[in-house]
């Protein structure tokens, strides 16, 4: 399979979640690569904190 596009990002949290969205919003051909196939099994934000 090939597949072509401007930006691939490796990752669907949500640094890459956020950059597609941006990126996308630019009009920017934007592909976000996530390697789970479902939510993973706990959560990593209950709020978003000034360091995160
Ligand atoms: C238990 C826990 C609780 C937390 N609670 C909070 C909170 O309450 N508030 C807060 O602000 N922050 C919290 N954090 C920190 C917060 O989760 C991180 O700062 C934030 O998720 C980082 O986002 P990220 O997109 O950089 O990485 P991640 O959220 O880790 O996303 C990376 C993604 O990339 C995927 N990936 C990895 N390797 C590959 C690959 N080779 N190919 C494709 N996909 C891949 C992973 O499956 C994952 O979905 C918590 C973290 C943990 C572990």
């Amino acid at each position: 399979m090939s597949l072509k596009t401007e930006v691939a990002i490796s990752g669907g949290g949500i640094g890459g979640l956020t950059l597609g969205l941006k990126l996308a919003q630019s009009n920017i051909d934007v592909l976000v690569l996530e390697r789970l196939d479902a939510h993973p099994p706990f959560i990593k934000v209950n709020s978003c904190s000034q360091r995160a």
